[in-house]
């Protein structure tokens, strides 16, 4: 009996506790809107940019759709006005929602943590980021995983790079030499082999890097659809390819008349390279291209183009098969 009354008041105190501690930590709108504070950005900021995992990955198992719902409501910022971007990542990835601001390159990335919304402001603009110590310091950062891809896209987008290349980073889920080489393919491919009626492309990625992001997203190829034959080809077989800086091969296939073209590409790596000074950070190598997406022939061509019949267009695409044997692009 007398030890209830002290039961009872310690079970208040730590309700108090409680409450006091989970009021304390700030809401994910008082944390939005300091970060917008902090930046100098209003609700509907044309050049305040949102980017988040958030359709991606599940807090507590569940969806994290409505987080950016809220993130919105707070920012105004939105798919429409091109200044929410989106990138992938695993379901267990921390949510992380990115503000940044046009001009200045300052940025806050918010951390969903196990008892907060950590906040860590930094600039990521483009001098910034070209700076090797940049990337030494970004590993001490709670978002240091995410760093490459929300300051190289977070560029592209400051510096008004074309929305296709930007929804390929959300499927690469960052930008790179490689995804940026499908980008100009993809777009080389569509100046240079616009398809006729009834006709469809199938891209043969092989060998295969990055690019094969950009050329899912921007020709709408994707494996799932087989409008991409994946196919890696061991040292050997590279090594044994007639072509020149071999970035894999498009066909143009009318299933009903059973006839195409199949071309053979060419990416020139060099030229790329060639536009930034020798050991310039990787995401700085790709704001250096910006200038150059319209110009894809300035980085691929075409190293052969050849018909297609039926049974070269099912050689070269069946699982078993090396397409460049098949289309006679081999050494020996
Ligand atoms: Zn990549």
């Amino acid at each position: 009996m007398k030890n209830k009354p002290t039961t009872a008041w310690i079970l208040v105190l730590l309700t108090v506790l409680a409450c006091c501690s989970s009021a304390s930590a700030a809401t994910l709108e008082e944390t939005l809107s300091q970060a917008m504070k902090s930046l100098g950005a209003a609700r509907d900021d044309a050049d305040l940019l949102m980017m988040t995992d958030a359709p991606y990955v599940r807090i507590d198992g569940r969806c994290a759709l409505p987080y950016l719902e809220r993130a919105q409501q707070i920012t105004g910022c939105t798919v429409g006005k091109g200044n929410l971007l989106f990138f992938q990542r695993p379901q267990s990835h921390p949510l992380r929602l990115m503000l940044m601001k046009k001009g200045t390159g300052d940025a806050v990335i918010i951390s969903k943590t196990e008892n907060e919304w950590l906040s860590e402001k930094l600039n990521l603009g483009s001098s910034a980021i070209a700076a090797p110590s940049f990337w030494e310091n970004a590993k001490k950062f709670e978002a240091g995983r995410d760093m490459f891809t929300l300051a190289a896209v977070a560029n592209v987008w400051a510096k008004n790079g074309p929305y296709d290349f930007l929804k390929s980073a959300e499927l690469h889920n960052h930008i790179c030499p490689g995804l940026t080489s499908g980008y100009l393919i993809a777009h080389y491919v569509l100046d240079r082999y616009p398809v006729q009626p009834g006709e469809r492309y199938t891209i043969v990625a092989c060998p295969v890097w990055c690019k094969e992001d950009a050329l899912q997203v921007v020709l709408d190829c994707t494996p799932g659809k087989k409008g991409m034959i994946v196919k890696r080809l061991s040292q050997a077989q590279r090594a044994n390819i007639a072509v020149a800086d071999p970035a894999g091969m498009l066909l143009i296939w009318d299933a009903d008349k059973k006839s195409g073209r199949g071309v053979a590409l060419s990416f020139d790596f060099d030229r790329l390279r060639a536009l930034s000074p020798q050991d310039t950070p990787k995401a700085a190598t790709v704001l250096a291209v910006l200038d150059h997406l319209d110009t894809p022939e300035r980085f691929v061509s075409t190293a052969k183009e050849f018909d297609l019949n039926e049974n070269l267009f099912n050689e070269i695409i069946r699982a078993s098969g090396n397409p460049y044997e098949a289309a006679g692009l081999v050494k020996k």
